[in-house]
């Protein structure tokens, strides 16, 4: 039976105001499933309304930070209750496989909240000391104070656990939220905003609003009493949000794409090096901003690596999650399946050798073929821009220092890895690359407590860890003359 969402707003279930419904298709078979409210300026102005009243003399604005920290780990026991049916909600919406979201997204989407638990007591001020003020001594001391109502606007790739990474923090930092999840993924959103609820946060704390970015998104960009603009998404959406919200000052913390390279020298462990670059860049069908999609490989063993990468490509086993042994699902959307294959073919063309993979021949569900392909260059399409799919381009290199510029020539800075058994070479090719986090022979090493975020069109600030609090916070300094 189709399921109808609605908005969530002010602990309430609520339809939307006149924008209608969208559809919710199944990437396997392509038949709706569920529909979602269509939301419409109204509705994110009802929802900002509610969250800006629990700042203002509303119950949550009285809490402590112990008494958020408890709302919070009260939250994460019920996500943890949860945990099958919010991987499977989110495993559905985009076709991959839940034992992903199980082993992962949702683990990962539990502990943000258990770390934000702790954060919530400890986001203190500084005590300074200063020259005083026209000879007379002062106390000087700061204060962190919520920075106010936060759009959360995430995309349908890891839907919860990005959607977590926003929300434990800045409630641990005393905001309250309005969420707008992804046209294709609001089912998860809507279900942590119920066991917002559940836990005992004061309606109103933490909102959904469904519908499209050019209109809830937009919406939530332009509405004055947005203090900040919290975005996970693609560097076009991210653009266009900066425009809106930059006139107003608003704050923006902005996650966008990668092109990351996975860098593999001859002294690296081969096989770990192969498994390491075949999750990097097939788990959850390379639908992922870290997918290590630039393969850049020391020429002595970049043949022999890529016959090893390709055929791990060829040994997966791509067709119906729910199928047993089934490791790689469709891709999320049929816009996603055209430009997976249009990739393919532009690789093909400008000259890069197809090792494993290929385009993929129309037919039911949006599946698309794990790709390999080699002796590329990195002036290609297929290693410049972000293709968000299964698709892997191997570059040879011969030094440390042409890899380093290799993987720093690219408009995006977000993750790196780098596989080698040399201690100094490791720590040395880390410092000189240009991006936010690099894994030293594991891929995308993700935890409650790192920061998270890019360089460059890879965005702006970080989510996750300490910083991450902090970044939902403004320092107010307070000086007392002391006569
Ligand atoms: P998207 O930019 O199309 O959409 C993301 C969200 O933004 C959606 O909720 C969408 O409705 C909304 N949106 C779209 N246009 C908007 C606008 N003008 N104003 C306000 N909101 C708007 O991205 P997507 O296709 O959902 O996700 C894929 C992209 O996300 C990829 O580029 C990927 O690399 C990136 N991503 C980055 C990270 C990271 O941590 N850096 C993590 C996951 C995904």
């Amino acid at each position: 039976m189709t399921q109808h969402l609605k908005h969530f707003i002010d602990g309430v279930h609520t339809d939307a105001s006149d924008g209608g419904r969208m559809r919710l298709v199944d990437p396997v078979d392509e038949k709706e499933y569920a529909t979602a409210a269509r939301g419409t300026a109204e509705d994110v102005r009802r929802a900002v309304a509610a969250a800006r009243s629990q700042l203002q003399g509303g119950a949550w604005s009285r809490l402590d930070g112990a008494q958020r920290g408890l709302l919070l780990n009260r939250l994460a026991d019920l996500v943890q209750r949860d945990l099958e049916l919010l991987a499977d909600m989110d495993a559905h919406a985009i076709g991959r496989s839940p034992m992903e979201p199980r082993m992962m997204d949702v683990p990962n989407a539990i502990a943000n909240l258990r770390a934000a638990a702790g954060w919530a007591n400890q986001l203190e001020g500084r005590t300074i000391p200063t020259s005083g003020y026209m000879g007379t001594q002062t106390l000087s001391y700061t204060i962190r104070e919520p920075i106010g109502v936060v759009g959360a606007i995430v995309p349908w790739n890891s839907p919860l656990m990005i959607t977590t990474w926003k929300v434990a923090a800045l409630l641990a930092a005393g905001c309250t939220v309005v969420i707008k999840p992804s046209e294709e993924t609001p089912q998860s959103a809507l279900h942590l905003a119920a066991l917002c609820q559940e836990a005992g946060f004061p309606d109103g704390v933490v909102n959904v609003v469904t519908g499209d970015g050019g209109v809830v998104g937009r919406a939530l960009c332009e509405h004055p009493d947005v203090a900040k603009i919290s975005f996970t998404g693609s560097p076009e959406a991210g653009r266009a949000i900066q425009r809106t919200a930059g006139p107003q000052f608003k704050r923006v913390a902005l996650e966008l794409g990668g092109k990351s390279p996975q860098i593999v020298f001859d002294d690296a462990a081969f096989d770990d090096a192969v498994r390491g670059c075949a999750l990097g860049i097939f788990v959850n069908q390379g639908q992922v901003c870290a997918a290590g999609s630039r393969i850049l490989v020391q020429r002595s063993i970049a043949e022999r690596f890529a016959a090893a990468l390709a055929e791990a490509a060829r040994q997966v086993k791509v067709g119906d999650p729910a199928e047993p042994g089934v490791q790689m699902g469709p891709v999320a959307k049929k816009a996603q399946q055209e430009r997976v294959n249009r990739y393919i073919r532009q690789g093909i063309e400008e000259g890069a050798r197809l090792l494993a993979g290929g385009v993929s021949e129309p037919g039911e569900g949006f599946f698309v073929k794990p790709t390999i392909f080699a002796g590329a260059t990195n002036q290609m399409t297929i290693a410049r821009e972000e293709i968000f799919g299964p698709v892997g381009t191997i570059i040879a290199f011969d030094t440390d220092e042409e890899a380093v510029a290799l993987a720093n020539d690219s408009e995006y800075g977000l993750a790196a890895t780098v596989w080698t058994t040399r201690l100094v070479r490791a720590h040395k090719v880390a410092q000189g690359l240009q991006v936010g986090a690099v894994g030293v022979n594991c891929w995308s090493p993700l935890d409650a407590n790192l920061p998270w975020g890019g360089l460059k069109t890879s965005g702006i600030g970080r989510e996750g860890g300490l910083a991450g609090a902090l970044a939902f916070t403004e320092e107010k300094v307070i000086t007392v003359l002391l006569p």
